[in-house]
C-alpha cells in the first residue's frame, strides 16, 4: 500500500499551521500566548515580552532587480515591528540571521544594514545577535523582533465584542498595486533593456511596496490617549483575510461599508490602469501593513478626528456572518484570498 501524501496547497498556510499547533503542547506557565496572533506573549514579571519572526526569501518575499537592499533591509525590520504593533507593544531588540550566496559581496551587505540599521533607529531597537550563512538560493533573511508592554495593554486577536468599532489606519491596496507596476516595469525592461522603467507617475504605490513604515506612531497616540484595542492584527494578507482572523479568534462576526475604505487617490487610478478593482485591491491587497483593530464604543470620541484612522464598520454575531455593505447599499459575503504562497 502507498503511503498518504496531502499536498500543502490542498491545506493553504494558515490551515497548515492550525495542523502543525495540534501537535504542540505548552508547557510553561511563562507562555502566555503562544501559536495563533501576531506575536508570541512570554510573562517576564513586571511586563510580558512579545516575540515574532518573520523569514524572506529573494525570489519569493523580494525581487533585487528591482528592490534596493536598503530597502529590502529595513522592510525586514519594518514587517516584524508590524507584528509587534500588532500586539499593543513596544519594539526593543531585533536577531537578525541571513543566509547568502556567493553573488553576494561585502559592499552589498553592508548596503542591506545599512537598511537594518536604519529602520534600527527609526523604531528604536537594538539589534542583538543573529547567525550567517551560506545559501545556494541567493538572500535569505531572517529577523526576530521581541517587545515589551504591561499585560493589560496587549491587544490580541481574541478581544473583539459585539458593537465594537472596526477601525483601520491609513490607507490600502497600495502596496499591491506598487508591486503590479514594478513587476510590468520588469518585464518591459527584460524585453528591451534600452526602455527605461516609467516609474515616476507611481512613487507612492512602489514606494509602499518597497519601503512600508510600521505604524508605531499609531501605537504611541493611542498609549497617550489610553485606550487599548479590544482586538489588533497587522494588515500583511489583505483586510479581508485579517478581519477573518479576528472574526475566528473571537468569534464574532462583521459589517464593513465600502464607502468607509480607505484607498489612496493614485492606488486607485493606478489599479485602474492596470484593469484591477481598486476595491478587491483594498480588500485583498497584500503587504499594506497598515493596523486593523476594534474599539469600545466608548473611545470612539477620543479618535473621532484623528486625521488617519478610518471607522469602517462594526462588530457583529458570529451568526450575522461577514459582510461588506457595497456603495450601492447591497450587502455582499466578504471573502478572504489572501495572498496564497503555495
Ligand atoms: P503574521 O502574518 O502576523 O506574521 P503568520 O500568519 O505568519 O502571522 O503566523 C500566524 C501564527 O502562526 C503566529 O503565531 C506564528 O508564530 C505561527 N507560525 C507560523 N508558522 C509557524 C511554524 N512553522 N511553526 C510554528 N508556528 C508557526
Ligand atoms: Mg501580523
Amino acid at each position: 500500500m502507498s503511503e498518504k501524501r496531502t499536498e500543502i496547497s490542498e491545506l493553504g498556510e494558515f490551515a497548515l499551521i492550525d495542523h502543525l499547533n495540534e501537535s504542540i503542547k505548552i508547557k510553561n506557565a511563562s507562555t502566555l500566548k503562544g501559536i495563533g496572533d501576531d506575536a508570541a506573549v512570554i510573562d517576564s514579571g513586571e511586563t510580558v515580552k512579545v516575540v515574532t519572526t518573520d523569514l524572506l526569501l529573494e525570489g519569493v518575499h523580494f525581487d533585487l532587480s528591482y528592490a534596493p537592499l536598503h530597502h529590502v533591509g529595513f522592510k525586514a525590520v519594518a514587517v516584524n515591528v508590524s507584528d509587534v504593533a500588532a500586539m499593543n507593544a513596544i519594539p526593543k531588540q531585533i536577531t537578525v540571521s541571513i543566509a547568502l550566496s556567493n553573488r553576494f559581496s561585502v559592499e552589498a551587505v553592508d548596503a542591506l544594514y545599512a537598511g537594518i540599521n536604519a529602520a534600527a533607529e527609526h523604531y528604536g531597537v537594538d539589534v542583538i545577535g543573529g547567525d550567517t550563512t551560506a545559501s545556494h538560493s541567493g538572500l535569505v533573511i531572517s529577523i526576530t523582533a521581541i517587545g515589551e508592554a504591561k499585560k493589560e495593554q496587549i491587544s490580541y486577536r481574541s478581544g473583539a465584542k459585539v458593537n465594537d468599532i472596526v477601525c483601520v489606519t491609513g490607507d490600502l491596496g497600495a502596496a499591491l498595486v506598487g508591486l503590479q507596476i514594478l513587476e510590468r516595469e520588469k518585464q518591459v525592461f527584460i524585453a528591451n533593456p534600452d526602455m527605461k522603467p516609467q516609474l515616476e507617475n507611481f512613487t507612492y504605490v512602489t514606494g509602499r511596496q518597497l519601503k512600508p513604515d510600521a505604524r508605531m506612531d499609531i501605537i504611541h497616540e493611542m498609549r497617550d490617549l489610553e485606550i487599548v484595542p479590544s482586538s489588533m492584527i497587522d494588515i500583511s494578507d489583505g483586510l479581508a483575510s485579517e478581519l477573518f482572523h479576528i472574526c475566528k479568534s473571537s468569534g464574532v462576526g462583521v459589517t464593513i461599508y465600502e464607502d468607509k475604505l480607505p484607498i489612496d487617490k493614485q492606488t486607485f487610478d493606478t489599479a485602474v490602469e492596470l484593469g484591477l478593482d481598486p476595491i478587491t485591491c483594498v480588500l485583498n491587497g497584500g503587504e499594506d501593513y497598515e493596523l486593523l483593530f476594534t474599539i469600545d464604543q466608548k473611545d470612539y470620541e477620543k479618535l473621532e478626528k484623528h486625521p488617519d484612522i478610518h471607522f469602517i464598520g462594526h462588530v457583529t454575531n458570529a451568526e450575522e456572518g461577514k459582510y461588506l455593505v457595497t456603495k450601492s447599499g447591497t450587502t455582499a459575503q466578504l471573502k478572504a484570498q489572501g495572498w496564497k504562497h503555495f
